[in-house]
């Protein structure tokens, strides 16, 4: 059994309990070799399953998910169970309540099992800035799994969990979704409540699913998706109408924008990417090339718009109200200094004062509101191919999983990896990623397809009849 829809109708069915498939799942985490999990929470997650199964026994097995295990992103707070986001400023930090979409999940009787590993605070592509341990590829374990949302999508892709949540802010749901043989997506900025998550860059950062195909993707998203009157900049749309998810791309206008060829791109990954247009084409669909002229400066916008907000987020760890307290500071200058300056880790730090920096008095007009007039023209190209086309295809990433190790000295060779999942954050659109083909090397390359706000049901349609037609399936190697 790999899918959730598998899990789920093998429950449905009365073929295994939520006691058995969760005890199960936790043997396979705990001898996991890729290191996905941060914490696991045995003790909950075996009484949520006995909840389940008493629930399925007397008739009242609430959905899909009841009795389902599934991960949790370290950086979405869980009530007593501890949440990191990966660094040392959180370690062993117990939340007093859960995030939203934690909540949700639990109404949705699912089976929480723990909480995965990423980069510190988010800020990383391929997990490795993680105060805690790295993340293995479960598909070649010399290899990165992507991030920041590694630890989700290594604990879905070696089969630990039936699906998992992660957070996006520049593309660390779709980027580790194809690094691993995945599906992922981003849903649209407000589509998702983001209360009890940990902030990165508010104006850019959404959770969505991890998993292993489009419908498991779906009924990930209708669980967590919303209005939550505690998040006051969720949106009131309607849901995602999950009825249109197998009505096929017959007419469907699908563009292909030339900017998103970008150079130093890898050859295999861009031919598979032409090659799941043609396949749209033979399913029905039209292909044209679009143009995203401010595509270029979507890198540049980003890494001043990401570190602004996150300088501004992390202002609250302190050392006082909650995280990682010095010991005998001498003053409160040096209890704040000390404090930030062994709680965080150097990716943070250097985020933080890039950020601050671009906010400095005389600077903040140069950078910061130079930054949004760019990001206001990123999001009208957006809205302009949009007037043409139904959904945009590109490649996630432009190259294959990287060795671990091989851009850790680098950090701006890291963030060009980022170039062509940044956009979609920062023009507020949803993004998926799915597999459409297998490089020479065995390894998943991943498309990407890109709607416009809360248009959901057509990148899911979409990747739905993609995923049809390439019957693509990876296999984790070794380990579990
Ligand atoms: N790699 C990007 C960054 O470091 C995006 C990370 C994310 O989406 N959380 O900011």
């Amino acid at each position: 059994m790999k899918t959730l829809a598998q899990a789920a109708a093998a429950l449905a069915a009365g073929q295994t309990s939520s006691a058995a498939l969760t005890a199960a799942c936790l043997e396979r985490a705990k001898a996991d070799p890729f290191g996905a999990f941060l914490t696991l929470d045995e003790p909950g997650a075996l009484a949520s399953a006995q909840a389940s199964d008493a629930r399925r026994r007397e008739g009242r097995a609430v959905g899909p998910l009841d009795g389902v295990p599934l991960s949790l992103k370290d950086n979405i707070l869980t009530e007593g169970v501890v949440t990191t986001a990966g660094s040392r400023m959180l370690e062993g930090f117990r939340p007093p309540y859960d995030a939203t979409v934690t909540a949700r999940l639990k109404a949705a009787g699912a089976v929480l099992l723990g909480k995965t590993n990423l980069d510190e605070f988010g800020m990383g592509s391929s997990t490795e800035n993680s105060a805690f341990q790295k993340t293995k590829n479960p598909l070649d374990p010399t290899r990165t799994p992507g991030g920041s949302s590694g630890g989700s999508a290594a604990s879905v892709a070696a089969r630990l969990c039936f699906g998992s949540l992660g957070t996006d802010t520049g593309g660390s749901i779709r980027q580790p979704a194809a690094f691993t043989g995945l599906v992922g997506l981003k849903p649209s900025w407000g589509r998702v409540s983001r209360f009890g998550v940990v902030a990165y860059a508010s104006s850019l950062d959404q959770v969505g699913p991890l998993a292993h195909t489009v419908e498991d993707a779906a009924t990930l998203l209708s669980a967590i998706e919303g209005l939550d009157p505690a998040d006051a900049t969720s949106s009131t749309a309607p849901k995602t109408d999950l009825s249109m998810l197998r009505s096929g791309v017959r007419g469907l206008r699908v563009g292909l924008p030339k900017e998103f060829f970008v150079d130093g791109m890898d050859p295999e990954v861009a031919a598979s990417v032409r090659a799941a247009a043609a396949t749209l084409v033979s399913l029905g669909a039209s292909v044209e090339e679009v143009s995203l002229p401010h595509t270029r400066y979507a890198m540049a916008t980003y890494y001043v718009l990401a570190p602004c907000e996150a300088s501004s987020n992390l202002g609250r760890y302190d050392g006082v109200r909650f995280g990682h307290r010095t010991t005998d500071p001498r003053s409160l200058k040096a209890l704040y200094e000390n404090s930030r300056a062994e709680g965080f880790g150097p990716e943070v730090k250097r985020r933080i004062m890039l950020g601050t920096f671009a906010l400095s008095a005389g600077y903040a007009d140069a950078y910061y509101r130079k930054a949004q007039q760019v990001r206001a023209l990123i999001r009208r190209d957006y809205e302009q191919v949009f007037q043409r086309v139904d959904v945009v295809l590109s490649a996630t990433s432009p190259v294959l999983p990287w060795r671990l190790g091989e851009k850790l000295d680098d950090p701006l060779a890291m963030y060009l990896m980022d170039v062509l999942t940044l956009p979609c954050n920062l023009a507020g659109l949803p993004g998926l990623s799915l597999p459409c083909g297998r490089a020479s090397n065995g390894l998943p390359i991943g498309a990407q397809l890109l709607g416009r706000p809360f248009d959901e049901g057509t990148v899911l349609k979409t990747a739905y009849a993609l995923e049809a037609a390439l019957g693509l399936q990876f296999a984790p190697t070794g380990g579990v």
